[in-house]
C-alpha cells in the first residue's frame, strides 16, 4: 500500500512540475547527504511495528542536522504516523515542515507551494473519505505490472495491530470503478495487476462482484490482463468460495499470503485473531487440495503478551507442520492507542530475538528445502526486467511469484514464457527457455 501511495505522490508532483530524483542509497553516493541534494523530502511511513517508526525518527534527525546547513530544506512526513500521532510531530521536530494524511496525497503539491512561500509548518490531515486515490499519472516502476488498491482500512479487532487507528473502518471502492481502473492500466500496457488493501479478502463492492472471489471473477474477464495476484489476506475471510475461484482461474496467482501469527491457540485467541490454529490448518489444507501448484507465505509475530515457552513451541511446531513456501516473522511491539497496550509486555526482548532468531533459521530450511522441489520443473513466468549487469539475462516471476533469472537473446519484457528451473542462487531460481 505504501509503495503504490509513493508512486501516486511521485506522480502528482511531476504532473505539478517536480522533478523526482533517486535515493541516495541507489546513486552510487551512499555516503552522501540522505537527501541526495532534494530539495524537498518528503517521507511515507508506516507505523505497524515501532522499528519501522525509529528508522523514520532516525532520518529525521539526520534531515534535520542537514537543514541546520541548508535551512530552504523542506522535509515532510505522509502515511500513517502522520496519522497516529497528527500535528504533535511538529512539536517533536520543529524542523519537520509539513504533514500529509493519507487521505490527502493529492494536496502535496499545493501544501509545498505553500510552505515555500510562507514558510510556516502546514498540515492536511482529513478525516473522512477513502485513503484510496486513482491517478493516470502514478509513477509505476514498471510498464507491466500495477498495484491496484481495492480497499483500506480494517475491522478486525487485532488486539497487537494499529491498522485500525490509523486507516480506519474498511472502506472499498466499488467493484465497477476498480474493473475500470484495471481497463485503464490494461490499455496502458499493463498485464499484472497486484489487488491492495489491508484486508483484501474482506473487500465489500457494488452488487455486481459484492464480494472478493467475485472482483476476481471480473477482473479474469479482461481480455489483455494476464495475472492478477493480490495482498494481504485474513484468514477468517479465506474462504471456500475464493479457494475455488483460485483453482478455476490461471489468471490468479498461485501465491497466497495468509497471516497466521501465532500456532497457539491461546495467544490467537488473546491476539482476538478470530479462528484456532486447527480452524488455520484446515483452511491452508483445502487451499492446497484445491489449488495444488499453491505456494503459501505467513506473518508470524514472537513475544506477544503472555506467550510462554509453550506457545512459543506451538509456533515452532506450526512452521515445520504447514511447511509454508516463506515467512515474515516479527518480533512483537505495543503499539500505541491498540487494545494490547494494556495487556503486559512480558517476554523480555532477550527471548524475543531468541525466538524470533529460531524461527526463522527454522523457516529459511524449509524455504530452501521447498526452492529445491522446483529444480529441474518446467515453470511459467512473467518476464519483467532486463538484468542491470548482465546483458541478455532477464528477471521474470513464476506463478508462485518466485524469482527466476533466465538467459535470452530476444527481449521478452511483458510476456509469459515456459522456464525449467536449473539452479538456485540464495532465493532466487536460475532457469532455461524450454
Ligand atoms: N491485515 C493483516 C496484517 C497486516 S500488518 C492481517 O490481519 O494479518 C503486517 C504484519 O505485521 C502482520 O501480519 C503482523 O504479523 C505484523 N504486526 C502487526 N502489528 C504488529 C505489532 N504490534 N508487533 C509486531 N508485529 C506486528
Amino acid at each position: 500500500m505504501n509503495v503504490y501511495d509513493s508512486q501516486v505522490a511521485a506522480g502528482l508532483l511531476e504532473k505539478a512540475g517536480f522533478e523526482v530524483i533517486r535515493e541516495p542509497e541507489s546513486t552510487g553516493d551512499p555516503k552522501g547527504p540522505l537527501s541526495g541534494g532534494a530539495d524537498v523530502v518528503i517521507m511515507n511511513t508506516c507505523s505497524v511495528r515501532d522499528h519501522a517508526e525509529q528508522r523514520v525518527w532516525g532520518r529525521l534527525g539526520m534531515l534535520g542536522v542537514e537543514k541546520k546547513e541548508r535551512p530552504d530544506l523542506i522535509l515532510g512526513l505522509m502515511g500513517c504516523m502522520v496519522e497516529e500521532h497528527g500535528d504533535r510531530l511538529f512539536k517533536r521536530f520543529p524542523q519537520l515542515d509539513f504533514l500529509i494524511g493519507t487521505r490527502n496525497v493529492r494536496d502535496l503539491p499545493t501544501i509545498i507551494g505553500d510552505v515555500g512561500k510562507n514558510r510556516a509548518q502546514a498540515a492536511a490531515i482529513g478525516k473522512s473519505g477513502i485513503s484510496i486515490e486513482y491517478s493516470e499519472f502514478t509513477k509505476r516502476d514498471s510498464p507491466f505490472h500495477a498495484w491496484l488498491p481495492v480497499m483500506t482500512g480494517c475491522d478486525k479487532e487485532c488486539t497487537f495491530c494499529i491498522v485500525p487507528k490509523t486507516r480506519g473502518a474498511e472502506v472499498s471502492v466499488p467493484a465497477d470503478k476498480v474493473v475500470r481502473e484495471a481497463e485503464r492500466l490494461v490499455s496502458g500496457g499493463v498485464k499484472w495487476i497486484t489487488l491492495l488493501g489491508q484486508n483484501v479478502n474482506s473487500y465489500i463492492g457494488s452488487e455486481k462482484g459484492n464480494s472478493f472471489p467475485g472482483l476476481l471473477e471480473m477482473l479474469c474477464h479482461i481480455g489483455d490482463l494476464e495475472r492478477i495476484s493480490f495482498t494481504t489476506s485474513h484468514p477468517s475471510d479465506a474462504t471456500e468460495e475464493l479457494f475455488q475461484m483460485i483453482a478455476k482461474n490461471p489468471k490468479i496467482s498461485r501465491r497466497f499470503h495468509l497471516p497466521l501469527q501465532s500456532g497457539s491457540d491461546k495467544i490467537l485467541k488473546r491476539m482476538k485473531r478470530y479462528h484456532t490454529y486447527g480452524e488455520y490448518t484446515a483452511k491452508i489444507n483445502r487451499l492446497r487440495e484445491l489449488v495444488p501448484d499453491v505456494s503459501i507465505t505467513t506473518d508470524i509475530i514472537v513475544g506477544f503478551s503472555g506467550e510462554t515457552e509453550e506457545d512459543y513451541l506451538a509456533t515452532k511446531r506450526s512452521l515445520e507442520e504447514i511447511r509454508f513456501d516463506g515467512a515474515f516473522i516479527y518480533k512483537y511491539s505495543v503499539r500505541p492507542g491498540t487494545p494490547a497496550e494494556k495487556l503486559p509486555d512480558d517476554v523480555s526482548p532477550g527471548d524475543k530475538a531468541l525466538r524470533n532468531n529460531e524461527l526463522l533459521a527454522i523457516q529459511r530450511t524449509i524455504t530452501d528445502e521447498k526452492n529445491r522441489e522446483n529444480l529441474g520443473k518446467v515453470v511459467s513466468a512473467f518476464v519483467e526486467e532486463a538484468h542491470p549487469e548482465r546483458k541478455g539475462e532477464w528477471f521474470a516471476r513464476t506463478d508462485q511469484d518466485r524469482r527466476i533469472v533466465f538467459p535470452s537473446l530476444a527481449d521478452l519484457r511483458g510476456k509469459f514464457v515456459r522456464l525449467r528451473v536449473i539452479a538456485l542462487r540464495h532465493e532466487t531460481f536460475l532457469g532455461e527457455v524450454v
